[in-house]
């Protein structure tokens, strides 16, 4: 059998579903990160505060009920109430020394996000504890939002109330279908009563701006389920609806079982009917008067609902990154911290450092990443980018807007660069267009 270093993921995402990542997250690629840079890091945090810059904060919670067969995140399913207080600890004390450094010290998140893994997975007393030991460290006083992850079935009235109080604005849901047979069979913890029940009790809280978050193309998924699974999020009628297409990267339970049948095709949905069902979704949504925001997301009322987190960090915003594997971004440096647990956990209580790779990236590497990150909008302004990073993005790429235009890809306006909605559905294999010769190909 191929080996999945010898794979690399189709990018046109014409056919087959086959393995690899296609959703292009950030850049340059990971693999370019690396040990040499960490070195970089101490330098920057000790360098004085760029004062009113916009500093974010990322919570990594790593444990999760069960692993979800398409999961490709390091989660832990298997740890103990112990284990889980030395996690939390060693966060804190990772938050300490971001706080402590010159570079941060002074500065509130602008926005906080909690992600996982689950972070509804800890209890409401361990949520209590966390958050008011952060707020003490690194008050978030003058954050525009606050997001919270949950797996519906780890939600009761009690905790999405203490989850309400610390300030949560944005509270995610992990539905993904409403199915049970397809959740089952895909791994997921929930059930659809936990959907119902979880949602009622949030909207009953007030939360600013609740989102669930759907796939298209799970295991088994057909269209008569898609289609119900659409209905179900408009009779909930969510602030925000966010869909993925699913991608089997190689590290889930699906690549490995498709490794020891011998196939390199995964057994879900091709890209063109994922693509048909999302559109079908965003259609049904904007006829139920949602306005599609990016390639993913659709939101009920655009000028109440926004994302902070993802057009920050799409706009080069810091974020210190805070836990097991996660990834932070600081004065340019990009950055990841130690992917196993007990490693993690080890490092800090002996006062190691936990960064286990990163990258100083150059001007052109961060107009590249936040012209890539902006596509997923569906929209570029020109005028940001000569503002901010001196570049003409109508002169410099030209030859790719001529091409997209010919296509029906592209809408040229005045100052606005608009995806068709057909493009916009398959943003991420078109990025690669903008990568530096030197990326182009690297996986
Ligand atoms: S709930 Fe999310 S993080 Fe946890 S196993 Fe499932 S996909 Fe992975």
């Amino acid at each position: 059998m191929t080996d999945e270093t010898l794979i690399k993921p189709d990018r046109e995402t014409k056919d087959e579903t086959k393995a690899g990542s296609y959703f292009v997250s950030n850049y340059p690629p990971f693999s370019l990160w690396n040990e040499k840079d960490v070195d970089c890091l101490p330098s920057m945090l000790n360098s004085p505060s760029p004062g009113s810059a916009p500093l974010g904060l990322y919570y990594h919670v790593p444990f999760c009920r069960k692993r979800c067969h398409f999961c490709y995140f390091r989660v832990y399913t298997d740890k103990n109430s112990n284990d889980i207080r030395r996690y939390l600890s060693a966060t804190m004390k990772e938050l300490k020394a971001y706080a402590a450094s010159s570079y941060v010290n002074g500065r509130k998140p602008k926005f906080v996000y909690f992600g996982g893994g689950t972070p509804s997975y800890l209890s409401a007393q361990q949520l209590t504890d966390l958050t008011n030991e952060m707020k003490s460290i690194l008050p978030w006083d003058e954050a525009e939002e606050v997001t919270f992850e949950c797996e519906p079935g780890t939600l009761h009235e009690k905790k999405l109330e203490v989850i309400k109080n610390f300030g949560v604005t944005r509270l995610s849901l992990g539905i993904e279908n409403f199915d049970d047979h397809i959740l089952a069979i895909n791994g997921r913890a929930h059930r659809s009563n936990a959907v119902f029940r979880a949602y009622e009790f949030a909207r009953q809280l007030g939360f600013d701006n609740i989102n669930v978050d759907l796939i298209a193309g799970m295991l088994e998924e057909t269209d008569e389920n898609w289609s119900n699974c659409v209905d179900q999020v408009i009779d909930l009628s969510p602030d925000c609806v966010t869909i993925y297409q699913m991608e089997i990267p190689f590290n889930t339970t699906i690549f490995k079982s498709m490794k020891e049948k011998g196939k390199l095709s995964a057994p879900v949905a091709d890209w063109q009917t994922k693509r048909r069902w999302v559109e079908e979704a965003f259609g049904r949504l904007e006829s139920a008067g949602y306005t599609v925001t990016s390639a993913y997301t659709a939101v009920k009322d655009p000028d109440k609902t926004k994302f902070i987190y993802r057009d920050r960090l799409w706009s080069g915003a810091d974020m210190v990154g805070l836990g097991v594997a996660s990834l932070g971004h600081l004065g340019g440096i990009h950055y990841q911290n130690l992917t196993h647990i007990d490693q993690y956990c080890d490092t800090i209580e002996s006062e190691g450092p936990v960064v286990r790779r990163a990258l100083l990236t150059t001007d052109e590497e961060r107009f590249v990443r936040e012209l890539i990150l902006q596509w997923k909008l569906g929209l570029v302004r020109p005028s940001y980018f000569k503002e901010k990073f001196g570049i003409d993005v109508l002169k410099r790429y030209s030859e790719v807007f001529e091409e997209w235009s010919a296509s029906g890809d592209l809408i040229i306006g005045k100052d606005e660069l608009r995806l068709s909605r057909t493009a916009l559905l398959r943003v991420d294999s078109m990025l690669h267009s903008f990568f530096l010769p030197q990326h182009q190909d690297i996986a």
